[in-house]
């Protein structure tokens, strides 16, 4: 399980404070939803959560199954079991998809004392979750990223979250270029990789996705806090009424 007590984060440039005390507790099995207005440190909550530099936690954890994530490095936080799904997004030209996935994934056993797989252990690993999740083999022979479509990054992001099997998948679909079928690509692999023993937390400015994925828990994050939690009917009482009134109520 994912827990966040009392998260304080700055940014390092600026004096400013972005998350003002975020509590927040992901039990594994369960898929949890943030959403909230624009700025209100929903994609910040997930940086500092992956480690990304130019943030400074200045009071409060966030632990993963009761070790200290904050205190690893990108790839041990990968190693300990989260997945954040805009890890790789980037283009790679001249660095092939499969051999990316296979670098990702042994940097992860590494991390975990286990044995690297070998390219040929790998393809057919990828092959059968590549068939699995019904995606197409022939993504993996072109370089990372490189011309792929907003929905092929979506699969292929999906593809990653199979290979690497965490125990805490944090996906922030910002609010941009996602449209209606990329959405339905990220729910449709969310919901086929959902089990026991793995938790989500997925991101987003808009109720649309979570007509797919059909979350536990949702969240309303505004000005760097939670303020508010309920069922599935919070993220349809946001479409209707919008931010507005929920976050007035709370101030
Ligand atoms: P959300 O994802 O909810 O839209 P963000 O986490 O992206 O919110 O941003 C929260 C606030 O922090 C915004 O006011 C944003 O302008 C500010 N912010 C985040 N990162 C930076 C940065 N690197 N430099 C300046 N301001 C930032
Ligand atoms: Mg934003
Ligand atoms: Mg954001």
């Amino acid at each position: 399980m994912l827990e966040i007590k009392n998260l304080h984060v700055d940014l390092e440039d600026e004096e400013k404070t972005i998350l003002k005390g975020v509590d927040l507790t992901v039990e594994t099995g369960k898929v949890h939803a943030i959403m909230g207005p624009n700025g209100s440190g929903k994609s910040t909550l997930s940086y500092v959560l992956s480690g990304r530099d130019g943030y400074e936690v200045t009071e409060g954890s966030a632990t993963l199954d009761g070790e200290d994530i904050l205190d690893m490095e990108p790839e041990e936080r990968a190693a300990a079991g989260l997945f954040l799904a805009f890890q790789y997004p980037v283009e790679i030209p001249g660095v092939g998809n499969m051999t990316f996935m296979r670098t990702a994934l042994n940097a992860q056993r590494k991390a975990k004392g286990q044995e690297e797989m070998s390219a040929a252990d790998f393809l057919k690993l990828v092959r059968e979750k590549a068939k699995a999740l019904q995606i197409d083999s022939d993504m993996l022979k072109r370089p990372v990223n490189v011309g792929f479509s907003g929905g092929e990054k979506k699969r292929n992001e999906i593809l990653q979250m199979a290979l690497l099997e965490p125990k805490m998948c944090i996906l922030d679909e910002t609010d941009s270029g996602l449209d209606v079928d990329a959405m339905k690509l990220v729910a449709d692999g969310v919901n086929a990789l959902r089990q026991e023993g793995r938790g989500f937390l997925v991101i987003t400015h808009y109720q649309r996705l979570l007509d797919h994925i059909k979350p536990d828990v949702v969240h309303i994050m505004a000005n760097g806090r939670i303020v508010k939690t309920g069922g599935p009917e919070l993220a349809l009482e946001v479409e209707k009424n919008g931010y507005a009134d929920l976050v007035e109520e709370v101030a």
